[in-house]
């Protein structure tokens, strides 16, 4: 997984991963005895878990909200907001709120609270694939692995994003290559030094990340390799 010596701990995690979790978590829903009528994905990152959880729970009704906390990846905003608040009646109906991670829980809490309030379910429960406990302010209903070391979780649909910022936060944050140009060697090595992941481990999003920031003149391609645009 990583090493203790990166600077920002992550986890990469594959879509066979995402599968067999959802589906272990399923199992846990289902051996509770409890079964969610609706499910509730919060978007983002629980669209695909909730999806997923449909299906192995054999559940037909899914909904969103959109409750936004980490504006980068591995860098968190200053506080949660509800984006895009609608209303729908779900009295009379169980509603399992999904989210791919509780890190902090505060997006979870906002949904959570704002659900309660304005959608008004007969029971509300939480689930979620993992669950940071020693930094969580909500422990979610059902979930499937406990994390007791702050990681974060580079999840298969966030993967050109969270590589992008990777790269950018390099350029940035660097002292020794601050304001000058790198090699796409060199920033492969820092890569593994900050992240503990090698880029062919990502393969071709390396690739879209670096052409997508150039494109948006974050990096500008130079003669040997990189530096720092806007
Ligand atoms: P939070 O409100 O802190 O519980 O986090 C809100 C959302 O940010 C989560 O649902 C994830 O989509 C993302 N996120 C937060 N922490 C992590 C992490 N350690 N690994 C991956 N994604 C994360």
């Amino acid at each position: 997984m990583t090493n203790l010596m990166v600077k920002v701990r992550v986890k990469l995690v594959s879509w066979d991963e995402i599968v067999d979790w959802t589906r272990r978590l399923a199992n846990i829903i289902e051996e509770s005895g409890w079964r969610p009528d609706v499910i509730i994905a919060v978007a983002r990152g629980g669209y695909v878990p909730a999806r997923l959880l449909c299906d192995f729970l054999d559940v037909t009704d899914l909904i969103s909200i959109q409750s936004q906390h980490w504006v980068e990846a591995a860098r968190m905003a200053e506080k949660a907001i509800l984006r895009y608040p609608y209303k729908v009646d779900l009295t009379e109906l169980n509603a399992l709120l999904v989210d791919d991670i509780v890190d902090t829980g505060e997006s979870l809490i906002l949904a959570r609270d704002y659900i309660v309030k304005e959608w008004r379910p007969k029971e509300l429960r939480i689930a979620a694939m993992q669950w940071i406990s020693p930094v969580a302010k909500i422990k979610p209903d059902y979930y499937l692995i406990e994390v007791k070391e702050w990681v974060w979780f580079q999840y298969p649909w966030t993967r050109l994003e969270d590589i992008s910022q990777f790269i950018t936060r390099i350029f940035r944050e660097d002292e020794r290559v601050k304001g000058r140009e790198v090699e796409e060697e060199e920033l492969k090595q820092l890569f593994i030094e900050w992240y503990g992941i090698h880029p062919h481990e990502v393969r071709e999003y390396w690739d879209l990340a670096l052409k997508k920031l150039t494109a948006k003149q974050i990096l500008v391609k130079t003669s040997k390799g990189y530096k720092l645009g806007k």
